[in-house]
């Protein structure tokens, strides 16, 4: 069963499929229409619109996973797919959870938590206060030990919600507000933690595998600066600008916090870089949007991977079996607002050589207003980084997407924004003066 919904529903079937298994979907009321609804072998409604009825309702997804005796679930990315009780509940019911096990999500089961046993094993991290704070005067004592400018963040965020910047003391009190109410709605919980701020780092993450029997490797790393509001929207893999023995060091931390927490499955780790400084972020404990450049890069299916192992198979790729091959890079396609309308009246794919689309939109598809805003994830592969952005400016001019106010117009600059295409940019990019060039490459 596939406990999720769009893009990533449809890659999960696919895999699902490719690996003989019957998928089944589960689906809120307006999501009746939908391709992960269509493509499944069986489908069944769980609920209304608001995702606490549907895909936030542990209660209403067990019954539905008792009522079709489901073997096993896949809880995709956002949703549930990091929440110790869903995990638990569905270990309860014997049933298997194609992510880690809820004793290894328990220890990693907040920012401050994986903090610390990152401390524990002496690898960099942020520095900031260690625990969950859930009262301002906290707030206001450790933001002053620290030194502005600091960062509030929700100790259970993640998609870039719940995060804000303060420079300036006097903003504290409601940034604190602002982080408290935003992790409420989106996550259900209100503790902070505080971390100084980092200026301009660059974010790096190591895509991790592991088996049931202790095996863990890594498939290389992905690059994410180039972000929104702490969100990515574009990411590659592998990252042409960091230093090699720097690199080789956060990759081997990477797995050794994973091998401390007997992780399983695939997860990232990831971390801030800043000159020739790397700190610890988070762990992602599920698979991640972005993939599928690693997919592309190293030639490993990792969706396919992850179901094997949660059905007790060993892992039989070794790190020195995955070269690393050219370069790809993804652009997430999404929805920026809908007030010119929420209906795709036309869309035109790009393709050819190296091009890799995700998607779950088609024309006449009309975009919940509830649900994430990623309607397409482009990709692009080649021998090169350069070849790689020459293709993706390509792809970009040949994808139409007409009836839903998107942002592709802003990712066809960034691949022509000087910084993006020499290297020198970092996770605040787009808050800075970009300059642009041509289709050549200001060589
Ligand atoms: P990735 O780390 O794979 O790049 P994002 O951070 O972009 O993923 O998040 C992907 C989706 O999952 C977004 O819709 C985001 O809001 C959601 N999400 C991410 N982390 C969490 C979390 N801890 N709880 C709930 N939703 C989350
Ligand atoms: P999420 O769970 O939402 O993914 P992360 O902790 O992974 O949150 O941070 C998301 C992004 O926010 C980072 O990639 C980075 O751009 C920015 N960020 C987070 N913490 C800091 C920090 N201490 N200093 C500077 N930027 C930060
Ligand atoms: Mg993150």
């Amino acid at each position: 069963m596939i406990a999720n919904r769009g893009e990533i529903a449809l890659r999960i079937i696919r895999a699902c499929k490719e690996l003989g298994y019957l998928t089944i979907s589960i689906y809120s009321e307006i999501d009746k229409n939908s391709l992960h609804v269509k493509f499944a072998d069986e489908s069944i409604c769980i609920g209304k619109n608001d995702p606490l009825d549907s895909y936030l309702n542990i209660h209403h997804i067990m019954s539905a996973a008792i009522a079709k005796k489901v073997d096993a679930i896949h809880p995709g990315y956002g949703f549930l797919a990091e929440n110790l009780e869903f995990v638990e509940a569905i270990e309860d019911l014997g049933i298997i959870f194609i992510g880690p096990n809820s004793s290894t999500l328990k220890k990693i089961s907040s920012k401050t938590k994986s903090k610390n046993i990152a401390i524990e094993l002496d690898i960099p991290i942020i520095p900031g206060n260690m625990e969950s704070i859930a009262d301002f005067n906290q707030v206001k004592k450790h933001a002053y030990e620290i030194g502005f400018p600091i960062q509030i963040k929700s100790d259970n965020g993640g998609g870039g919600k719940g995060i804000r910047t303060v420079v300036n003391p006097d903003e504290l009190s409601n940034a604190y507000d602002v982080v408290v109410n935003e992790s409420l709605n989106s996550f259900g919980k209100s503790k902070v933690f505080i971390e100084k701020y980092i200026e301009n780092p660059k974010h790096i993450e190591v895509q991790i595998l592991g088996d049931k029997y202790g095996k863990i490797i890594d498939l290389g790393i992905r690059e994410c600066s180039i972000q929104i509001r702490n969100q990515k929207i574009i990411e590659e893999s592998p990252s042409s600008f960091i230093n090699e023995a720097l690199k080789n060091k956060l990759v081997n931390d990477a797995i050794t916090i994973m091998k401390t927490i007997n992780y399983t499955h695939a997860g990232t780790v990831e971390f801030l870089v800043k000159d020739n400084q790397y700190y610890f972020l988070e762990i992602n404990p599920r698979i991640q949007v972005e993939h599928g450049i690693t997919e592309l890069v190293t030639g490993i299916d990792i969706v396919k991977e992850q179901i094997k192992i949660a059905f007790g198979n060993h892992l039989k790729i070794n790190k020195t079996d995955i070269p690393i091959n050219g370069h790809a890079i993804e652009c997430r396609i999404n929805a920026t607002d809908f007030l010119n309308g929420n209906e795709i009246k036309d869309i035109v794919l790009p393709g050819g050589n190296g091009v890799r689309i995700d998607t779950h939109i088609y024309s006449g598809y009309t975009i919940p207003s509830m649900y994430d805003a990623l309607i397409l994830k482009l990709m692009v592969h080649a021998t090169n980084r350069k070849l790689a952005i020459a293709k993706m400016r390509i792809a970009l001019e040949q994808l139409i997407i007409n009836g839903v106010n998107n942002n592709i117009e802003t990712l066809y600059k960034i691949m022509h924004a000087k910084s993006f295409v020499i290297g020198n940019y970092n996770t605040r990019i787009l808050e800075n003066e970009v300059t642009y060039i041509g289709d050549e490459f200001d060589e």
